[in-house]
């Protein structure tokens, strides 16, 4: 972190901002120029508040020259970090993940029945809501425990690992026998939760929140990784912005920017994104093209009668001829599925 002090500052005031710098145990290193003074502060400054230090009066500016991010962060951790599942599934490294399925859990016929054509259309992943963060207090709000328990179903069935959004703390003994906990969008700054998921050691899917900075996520992962559950996996799902055409904006520059800023997988829902059944396609590729370690997609047997996010859920026949195109794509890539 650099400290630009004013020009006209008095020394006593520039000995009591040293004094005070000095408090959070760092070295500095003081360049006295003709115009200006700049304090340069060596060693960890992930803890210092950078506002209130550019609060002072005699100060002109503040720079972080290191990200607050430690645990998250590439510079300490060159080497992509690859999370097993099971024996043989990984995210991250060489490995496509494609997460498919319901928006939300609603039978048992229906998990299943998209649980299978998922599968044999080559998803390695199975995705369904069980709690649904819902706008509307009076929208389905998820079958709860009992969509858990058919998830397990779907999973007996047909191998598939289950990946599902834990909404309260409360939850969690519920989803001990889930294989990656999904932090959804609107609760990627719930920081007690992201505490609580940082004392276990299931991977836990990381969605950015629909206002919040490529930093913001990197730092809730933090907190994660911080409490010492290293198994965390971004997601980039489009964000706030003045288009209304699509449901969010797809930041796609979020996954090269984040492979980048850190080791963690990345991967994308395009579904959440564009909103729109026909973006999916485009948007998957334009994903595995800029790198993403893979793609998050919902699929519903009968997105007609889905109970939440018919209307971007892609038909069975649908993610079938998404997959055709992801194969392809993979195999350029020499990624596997
Ligand atoms: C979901 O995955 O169904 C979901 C609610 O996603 P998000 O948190 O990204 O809105
Ligand atoms: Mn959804």
């Amino acid at each position: 972190m650099i400290v630009v002090i004013k020009n006209d500052a008095p020394q006593e005031k520039v000995d009591e901002l040293k004094q005070m710098l000095e408090g959070y145990g760092v070295t500095l290193n003081l360049s006295v120029g003709t115009h200006s003074t700049v304090i340069g502060l060596l060693g960890d400054t992930s803890a210092i508040d950078a506002d209130l230090i550019a609060a002072q009066d005699i100060v002109e500016a503040v720079k972080r020259v290191q990200e607050p991010y430690k645990k998250a962060n590439r510079k300490f951790h060159p080497e992509n970090t690859v999370i097993n599942i099971k024996p043989g599934v990984d995210i991250g490294g060489k490995s496509l993940a494609v997460i498919a399925g319901p928006c939300s859990v609603e039978s048992e016929e229906q998990i299943i029945e998209v649980a299978k054509r998922v599968k044999a259309a080559g998803a390695n992943f199975l995705r369904g809501g069980a709690f649904k963060p819902r706008t509307s207090p009076y929208s389905f709000q998820g079958l709860k425990a009992e969509g858990l328990e058919l998830l397990k179903i779907a999973r007996r069935e047909t191998g598939l690992p289950i990946v599902t959004e834990i909404m309260s703390v409360e939850h969690l003994p519920l989803f001990e026998d889930v294989d990656i906990i999904q932090v959804g969008a609107r609760n990627m700054q719930n920081f007690e939760m992201l505490k609580e998921l940082g004392k276990i050691d299931k991977p836990i899917l990381l969605k950015r929140g629909l206002a919040n900075t490529i930093e913001e996520l990197l730092m809730s992962a933090e907190y994660i990784m911080s409490g010492g559950n290293e198994n965390v996996i971004l997601c980039e799902r489009g964000i706030r912005t003045f288009e209304t055409y699509t449901r969010n904006t797809l930041d796609i520059s979020a996954v090269p920017v984040l492979k980048r800023l850190s080791h963690l997988p990345v991967i994308v829902d395009p579904s959440h994104a564009g909103g729109l059944p026909w973006l999916v396609e485009p948007l998957t590729k334009a994903a595995i093209a800029v790198g993403a370690d893979g793609v998050m997609i919902e699929v519903h047997n009968n997105p007609k009668k889905a109970l939440s996010d018919g209307a971007q859920s892609l038909t069975p026949d649908q993610f079938d001829n998404v997959m055709k195109m992801v194969k392809k794509y993979a195999a350029i890539g020499d990624r596997t599925i």
